[in-house]
């Protein structure tokens, strides 16, 4: 399954775009990616509310004047689901960009695109991962904010997973300009010792993950405590265990970091935080 709708109609025909359009010229562009479950009765979306509120605050750093509200948004992605009669995991994404041959300086004349595609959710079976630590660093909140998240913030992104790749690894971890650990291309990351979770601050130059938010907020309900704080690399070498957190991912172990290897996968409070997100989407 694949549907699109733009400015609340559907799109038959997706190849749309003028090769004049800003936001592809230049990637000015916000948006949400947001994963709804299908529980075999019905869809539950993944903090919807949260998402869309991100989304909303991304608009407004952009200065893009867009004419829907959070709640007529809402509105209108259930009812594409009723129309649609989505019955299985999907992958949402919502798209506020310039609809215009104008310039990258634009506010006015948004347009709005709903694109909704199968994807099977892979929670609790992930495979392990092995991550470089960037030579990049993640771009900073005074020159290019990563807590807005923009279609052009992904260049960054780009080059840091192609360098790793480059170097035999499957991912890559950015340090921010404070030298602090921070995020990797389009994901958080936890460590784990002790009985504890860890998790870079929000001012390590992170986009502040919904799914990230969630799992601190389901550990903190169960009594694993957890520390938002400052890392520095060095700090990697003392954890017993890693992962990834966020919505296209959903949760994913790492099994290295550079020279530090993790026993991530069989860990009892990874096992536990998997088992809090399954039973907060399906009750
Ligand atoms: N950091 C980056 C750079 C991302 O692209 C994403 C994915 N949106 C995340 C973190 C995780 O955020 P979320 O849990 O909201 O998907």
């Amino acid at each position: 399954m694949n549907v699109a709708y733009l400015n609340g109609r559907k799109c038959e025909d997706l190849r749309q775009i003028s090769v004049y359009n800003p936001s592809f010229l230049y990637g000015i562009n916000v948006f949400e990616g947001i994963r709804s479950y299908w529980t075999g009765e019905e869809t539950r979306f993944f903090d919807i509310d949260e998402h869309l509120q991100r989304l909303f605050v991304s608009v407004e750093f952009i200065k893009f004047k867009v004419s829907i509200s959070i709640n007529d948004l809402k509105n209108e992605l259930i009812q594409i689901f009723q129309k649609e009669k989505i019955a299985e995991d999907t992958y949402i994404r919502i798209t506020f960009f310039i609809n215009s041959e104008s310039t990258w300086s634009e506010q006015s004349n948004i347009g709005r695109l709903i694109s909704i595609r199968s994807m099977k959710t892979n929670l609790g079976n992930a495979t392990e991962t092995n991550l470089l630590i960037s030579s990049f660093n993640r771009i900073s909140s005074r020159s290019m904010p990563p807590s807005i998240k923009a279609g052009a913030n992904y260049l960054n992104s780009r080059y840091a997973l192609l360098e790793a790749k480059r170097k035999g690894f499957e991912g890559a971890l950015f340090i921010c300009e404070r030298g602090l650990v921070s995020e990797s291309t389009g994901s958080c990351i936890f460590f784990i010792k002790d009985e504890c979770v860890y998790t870079p601050s929000e001012n390590s130059d992170i986009l502040v993950g919904i799914t990230r938010n969630r799992i601190i907020s389901l550990c903190n309900d169960s009594r694993i405590k957890v520390y938002e704080t400052d890392l520095t690399p060095s700090l990697i070498y003392s954890f017993e265990a890693a992962f990834l957190a966020g919505t296209m991912i959903e949760i994913k172990p790492i099994s290295q970091i550079e020279g530090k290897q993790f026993v991530t996968s069989t860990h009892h409070i990874y096992k536990r935080i998997i088992e809090l997100l399954k039973h907060y989407i399906y009750g």
